[in-house]
C-alpha cells in the first residue's frame, strides 16, 4: 500500500440503505469544476463546501426541530448561547434598544447586560409576566425583544401573546427562548413569536452528551442574516454532536411525557413533606402563573419543580448528601433527574437582596425531573428532605 492508497477513502456503497444518518465530518467538499461551484454558490444546485457553512448532520437535525417547531430553515449551533448571540447580532446594530426578561438565563443576561451596550445596543430589562411592563418598556429605537417562555429558577410564564402583540403593533421582533418549555407544550410561532431559540443541549438531545442550540425565524430575510452571521462568526456545530442530537431527539417525546409526568407528581409529593416552605410548578393552583400555564401551555407544566427547604446552607447540604443518588449539577433536561442549588451557582453573582427579590432563598432548589421510575424517585426526594434536612 502506497501513500496514494489511503489518500482518497471509497465507500463501499451497496443496493440497501443504513436506517441511521451517517456521520459526515468532512470540512471540505470537493466539486467537479469551477462551473460546478458556481451553480453552488449561485445556488442552482445544493451542494456542501466547508463545513463552517453548513454541513449535512447539521442539516438534519435542523429539519428534525423544525418539524418539531413548525419552523422552516432553522438554523443549528455550536451551544445554545450560539443560538442567542445569532439571533441577537443578526438583527442589532448600534443605536437600537432591546428589551429583555429580567430573569433570563444567566449567560443570557450577562450577554444583554455587559457585551451588548459595548456595541452601542441599550438594553432594558423587565419582568415579561406582564405585557404593562414590557409596553412601557418600548422606545422609537426598540427593535427586539427576547423572553424564555418560563423562567429560571422561579419556573415564572412570560405574557407571550400581550408581547406577541405588542411585538406586532410596533414593528418589534419577538424572540423566544423555548428551552424549558419546548415544542411539546408550546410552538411560539403559533403565537406569533419572530424567532424561536433552543439550547438543543437541554431536553431535545436529552443526554447531557452534546452541547448545541438551533434558532429559526418566520421572516427569511432575518434567517439569511443569522445563517451568514453564524457562518461568519464561527458558531458551526460539531458533525457528531449534531449526529448525537438526532439520535435524542427519536425519544423526546417519550422522554418529555414521562418527565412532565413525573414532576406533577414530585411537586405534589413535595407540597405536603414536611421540611418543605413552597413548591414552585407553573400547573400547580398555588403558582402565580397557573392561569397562563393552562391556556399558554395547555396545561403542561414543564419537567422542571422548584421548591424551598426550611433551612439554610446546612439544610440544603444534609439534603444533597442525602439524595447522593442524584446528580448535584447544574445543567437541566438530561434522562437523568438534576438538581441544582442557584444561590451557590446559576445566580451566584447577585447579591443575596438581589437573589431574595427573585424569590431565591439559600434554601431554594431546582429539581430537573428525568425518565426514573416515578415512586422511587419521588421516595428519593420525600426520603432525603427528611434524612437530611
Ligand atoms: C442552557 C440554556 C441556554 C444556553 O445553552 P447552552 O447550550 O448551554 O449554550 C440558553 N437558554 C436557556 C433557557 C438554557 O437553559
Amino acid at each position: 500500500m502506497t501513500s496514494d492508497d489511503i489518500r482518497r477513502p471509497r465507500f463501499p456503497v451497496g443496493v440497501s440503505r443504513p436506517v441511521v444518518s451517517p456521520i459526515q465530518p468532512s470540512v471540505v467538499y470537493a466539486s467537479v469544476d469551477a462551473d460546478a461551484l458556481d451553480a453552488q454558490y449561485e445556488g442552482r444546485t445544493k451542494g456542501y463546501t466547508y463545513a463552517r457553512e453548513g454541513h449535512p448532520n447539521a442539516d438534519t437535525l435542523a429539519g428534525m426541530i423544525d418539524a418539531l417547531e413548525d419552523a422552516e430553515g432553522g438554523l443549528v449551533t455550536g451551544s445554545g448561547m450560539a443560538a442567542v448571540t445569532a439571533a441577537l447580532l443578526a438583527n442589532l446594530k448600534a443605536g437600537d434598544h432591546v428589551i429583555g426578561a429580567d430573569q433570563l438565563y444567566g449567560r443570557s443576561l450577562r450577554l444583554m447586560r455587559e457585551d451588548l451596550p459595548r456595541f452601542g445596543i441599550d438594553v432594558t430589562l423587565v419582568d415579561p409576566t406582564d405585557a404593562g411592563r414590557l409596553a412601557a418598556a418600548i422606545r422609537p429605537n426598540t427593535r427586539m425583544m427576547l423572553l424564555e417562555t418560563v423562567s429560571n429558577p422561579t419556573l415564572r410564564v412570560a405574557d407571550l401573546e400581550g408581547a406577541a402583540e405588542l411585538a406586532r403593533r410596533h414593528g418589534v421582533l419577538l424572540a423566544v427562548d423555548n428551552t424549558f418549555t419546548t415544542p411539546r407544550a408550546l410552538q411560539p410561532f403559533a403565537i406569533g413569536a419572530d424567532i424561536v431559540i433552543h439550547s438543543v443541549t437541554k431536553l431535545l438531545a436529552g443526554h447531557s452528551d452534546a452541547t448545541l442550540g438551533y434558532v429559526a425565524a418566520r421572516d427569511p430575510e432575518v434567517r439569511a442574516r443569522m445563517h451568514v452571521l453564524a457562518a461568519t462568526m464561527g458558531f458551526t456545530p460539531s458533525p457528531f454532536d449534531c449526529w448525537l442530537a438526532e439520535r435524542g431527539l427519536y425519544t423526546f417525546g417519550l422522554r418529555f411525557d414521562r418527565a412532565v409526568a413525573t414532576a406533577s407528581r414530585l411537586a405534589e409529593a413535595l407540597s405536603s413533606t414536611t421540611g418543605v416552605r413552597r413548591v414552585l410548578y407553573p400547573t400547580r393552583p398555588d403558582h402565580p402563573d397557573h392561569n397562563r400555564a393552562a391556556s399558554l401551555l395547555g396545561g403542561i407544566g414543564g419537567n422542571m419543580v422548584s421548591f424551598e427547604l426550611d433551612g439554610g446552607r446546612e439544610t440544603v447540604n444534609g439534603f444533597l448528601r442525602a439524595a447522593s443518588s442524584l446528580s448535584f449539577a447544574p445543567t437541566l433536561g438530561d434522562v437523568n433527574t438534576t438538581i441544582s442549588h442557584p444561590a451557590s451557582s446559576s445566580h451566584r453573582a447577585l447579591s443575596e437582596a438581589e437573589r431574595l427579590g427573585l424569590g431565591i432563598s439559600e434554601g431554594f432548589i431546582r429539581v430537573s425531573v428525568g425518565c426514573e421510575e416515578p415512586d422511587a424517585l419521588i421516595e428519593t426526594f420525600v426520603g432525603s428532605i427528611s434524612r437530611g434536612g
